[in-house]
């Protein structure tokens, strides 16, 4: 573990992921004054940083391991300014000196947050210019050229996108469906096995239908756009429950307004054909079948439980079955991944030809098994590299597809970012949705989070439990708890 002390309790979260996306491999703990510490022994361990704020000045020091050694760097706040800007100078002075001391310049520079283009979309919406936000990025961020290009190119394609949605009268909806076939290694979200749990399925539909019924009750008036059924991986229920699920969706609200109805169908273990007409019949328009990788021996080691025969045998039953709408998702960084696997994976890719690529730089949560098995084998998980990422750009590009959403992750491999490239048209706009936080999004189902988006831009939330028999029990408190977000 290594400490950075510091005399006040400020702007943690962003000197950690600072610090994180320098160090990365780092268990970094911040101590301050007001740190509640159970391990005393923690309190014992040398700092690696320190940072001494004073009425004008802070001043950053770094140690060596053997802390015989220490850089400092000092800043002078000699104007006295106000709390935002005194933020903003801090952010940049911390970032330069990590800079200075490690020899490396971040990407993202000393953006810290997980939706850079919503800051980009933001400043065009109030009428900045191109040239305004390149310089605003480059000055007080020390974002790269490159990214800045990104950042700008996919904000305008965003914007563009959401103008056909209802801002204000409109919403979406997510239904979370948390269940896979088996659990993957890297896996962070909210997933349970179907095969512990399929004696339950029947109780979960019957819930998630009692809050679908509230939630159309609490959202008469407004236009539906997007519907998006993730999980979990919703096609590990039997065709017989999704088609369960799809009816009494469809027949209790009203899809007429939809302009798109995915569903991540996503491990391809969990496609069948069946399944495939049901969704069809239903309406859905765009599905997902995500092979994370196309190579055998790394998704055998990420328990993914299925050959990649089975991804490119799910892809063209998809085709055949009527969809025209089909992204697909990968990682890059995974354990024992180097650049020829990634342009291995691409080049099989390109051969199926999807509608849209997702691609995505492994990012290793806590919670996530992964996390347990690099500590044990020794391997470092942080081998995404700008080649891997340029890759995925040249073959999306080679696909006829232009960027349009991206987010950041913590701890995400490399410091880069998820980017989700598209053909014109087929663009996942309720991804764009979930980033850029423009739309109220009623999320229904186990550990599912719903976000209203009022005018003036504030958001609220209201969570439900993660645990399904804990939300099949406490369906009423959940539903309870919507009521509350939406009650004027
Ligand atoms: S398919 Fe997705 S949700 Fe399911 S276990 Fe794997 S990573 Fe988790």
């Amino acid at each position: 573990m290594q400490i950075l002390r510091s005399n006040k309790a400020r702007y943690e979260y962003e000197i950690h992921a600072l610090v994180k996306s320098f160090y990365p491999a780092w268990d970094l703990k911040i101590l301050t004054p007001e740190s509640v510490v159970k391990d005393r022994k923690i309190l014992e361990i040398p700092p690696v940083m320190e940072l001494e704020f004073q009425d004008d000045s802070v001043k950053f020091t770094v140690y060596d391991e053997r802390h015989d050694r220490s850089n400092s760097y000092t800043w002078w706040d000699t104007d006295r300014i106000d709390d935002d800007a005194y933020k903003n100078a801090f952010g940049r002075f911390f970032y330069t000196s990590l800079q200075e001391e490690t020899g490396i310049s971040l990407p993202w520079g000393n953006l810290t947050g997980v939706r850079p283009t919503k800051l980009i979309m933001n400043m065009l919406e109030a009428g900045k210019s191109e040239n305004e936000i390149a310089a605003f990025l480059r000055e007080q961020h020390f974002v790269s050229e490159e990214k800045i290009d990104l950042g700008i190119g996919i904000a305008q394609r965003e914007r563009e996108i959401l103008g056909a949605l209802h801002y204000e009268d409109g919403y979406s909806l997510y239904i979370g469906i948390p269940f896979c076939p088996t659990t993957c290694l890297y896996c962070s979200f909210t997933s349970y096995p179907i095969g512990v749990w399929k004696e339950r399925v029947p109780d979960y539909l019957e819930a998630l239908e009692k809050e679908m019924r509230a939630v159309a009750q609490m959202c008469r008036g407004r236009v539906l756009d997007t519907v998006y059924i993730g999980g979990g991986t919703p096609t590990s229920l039997t065709a017989e429950e999704i088609d369960r699920l799809l009816t009494s969706l469809k027949n209790t609200f009203d899809f007429s307004t939809v302009q798109e109805f995915t569903v991540e169908a996503g491990r391809a273990d969990s496609i069948t054909e069946e399944k495939l007409k049901v969704m069809r019949r239903h309406g859905v328009t765009r599905i997902s079948v995500n092979p994370q990788t196309m190579k055998e021996e790394t998704l055998k080691l990420i328990g993914r439980q299925h050959t990649v025969k089975q991804v490119t045998d799910a892809f063209y039953m998809s085709r055949k079955a009527g969809f025209d709408n089909i992204n697909m998702d990968i990682i890059l960084g995974l354990p024992g991944e180097n650049k020829e696997d990634v342009r291995a994976t691409i080049e099989a890719i390109m051969v199926l030809a999807p509608e849209s690529l997702t691609v995505h730089s492994l990012a290793v949560k806590r919670a996530a098994r992964l996390s347990q098995w690099i500590g044990e084998n020794g391997i470092t998980a942080y081998n995404n590299t700008e080649e891997m990422m340029q890759t995925a750009a040249l073959g999306a590009s080679a696909m006829g597809m232009s960027p349009y959403y991206l987010y950041r992750q913590k701890n995400m491999s490399g410091n880069f970012e998820n980017v989700g490239y598209a053909v014109k048209g087929k663009h996942g706009i309720y991804n764009i949705l979930i980033m850029e936080e423009k739309q109220t999004i009623v999320a229904l189902g186990a550990g599912s989070i719903s976000k209203r988006v009022y005018p003036d831009g504030r958001i609220e939330r209201s969570e439900n439990v993660k645990e399904v028999a804990q939300y099949i029990e406490r369906i009423d408190e959940m539903v309870e708890r919507k009521r509350v977000l939406f009650s004027d």
